[in-house]
């Protein structure tokens, strides 16, 4: 999997079938296809926003899919999507939203100075590292600090109505950096809901340290309301897609 691996053994002198390497363990993450966090979907990979539909890393609810589950969910998806194709009517084009959504995408390229992505996404790293239980803090989190995240991630998307960028590269980085903020916020709102450790090593909680199936054999679902920002968090029923599974005989 990872040819640079091989080239650093090499050039280190190091044979790892005679010298034990030092490792550290920094595999989990929380958001992606090792983990369930993502968009809603149904069986058919059908999102809950009309004409969206999710497959892979960014479908939620469905964890350690790995590369294999994400081509099998991206057919599942495209089936879908061929039957739903059949029924659309293309509406008129609004020339009005067309010039809102050209004057939002390119701002960052008509301001001069402000905060550069890079920048922005490096406070955001250490910030998230830091507060919200990120590989410096073997992926553990607690109230306290997860309320600190909280604030900051509002003053960090604050600064974005301040992104610049130079070129078309930087204005896609400034994107990415505003959307990597908003899903900081909705994953922030996530781990302070959750209250129990559920998947160690991905996210324990120090101040809930202990599985709680009685309260938490749960989805933890979010919806952002457009107009005020504020996102709602909720629970969803554990729902057992295969009989036999660990929870459900
Ligand atoms: C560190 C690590 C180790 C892993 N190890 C393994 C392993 O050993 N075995 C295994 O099977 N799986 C492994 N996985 C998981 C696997 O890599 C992912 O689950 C899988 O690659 C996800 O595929 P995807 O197509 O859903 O998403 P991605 O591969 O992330 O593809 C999404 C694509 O969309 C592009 N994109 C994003 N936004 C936009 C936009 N606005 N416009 C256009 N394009 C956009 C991105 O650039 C990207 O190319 C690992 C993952 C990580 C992070």
């Amino acid at each position: 999997m990872y040819p640079q691996m091989t080239l650093w053994l090499a050039a280190n002198r190091i044979d790892p079938s005679k010298q034990p390497i030092e490792i550290a363990g920094t595999e989990p993450y929380i958001v992606g296809g090792h983990c369930q966090a993502g968009y809603w979907i149904d069986d058919g990979r059908k999102t809950t926003l009309e004409g969206l539909f999710a497959a892979g890393d960014v479908a939620g609810g469905v964890p350690y899919k790995f590369v294999s589950g994400c081509w099998a969910e991206g057919v599942i998806a495209a089936r879908t999507v061929v039957e739903y194709v059949k029924n659309v009517e293309l509406g008129e084009v609004d020339d009005e939203h067309v010039e809102k959504e050209i004057d939002r995408v390119y701002m960052p390229m008509r301001k001069s100075g402000g905060v550069r992505p890079n920048k922005l996404e490096q406070e955001l790293q250490d910030m998230m590292d830091k507060y919200a239980g990120g590989i410096p803090e073997y992926y553990e989190m607690d109230e306290a600090r997860l309320k600190i995240a909280q604030k900051e991630l509002q003053k960090l998307a604050e600064r974005t109505k301040d992104i610049s960028a130079e070129n078309t590269h930087e204005l896609m980085l400034a994107h990415d950096m505003i959307d990597k903020i908003e899903v900081a916020q909705v994953l922030v709102e996530h781990l302070l809901f959750r209250k129990e450790t559920r998947w160690p090593a991905y996210q324990t909680r120090l101040d809930y340290p202990k599985m709680d199936d009685e309260n938490w054999l749960c989805f933890v679902n979010s919806r952002r309301d457009p107009k005020t920002r504020k996102i709602d968090v909720f629970k969803v029923p554990y729902k057992q897609m295969v009989p036999g599974d660990r929870y459900k005989g």
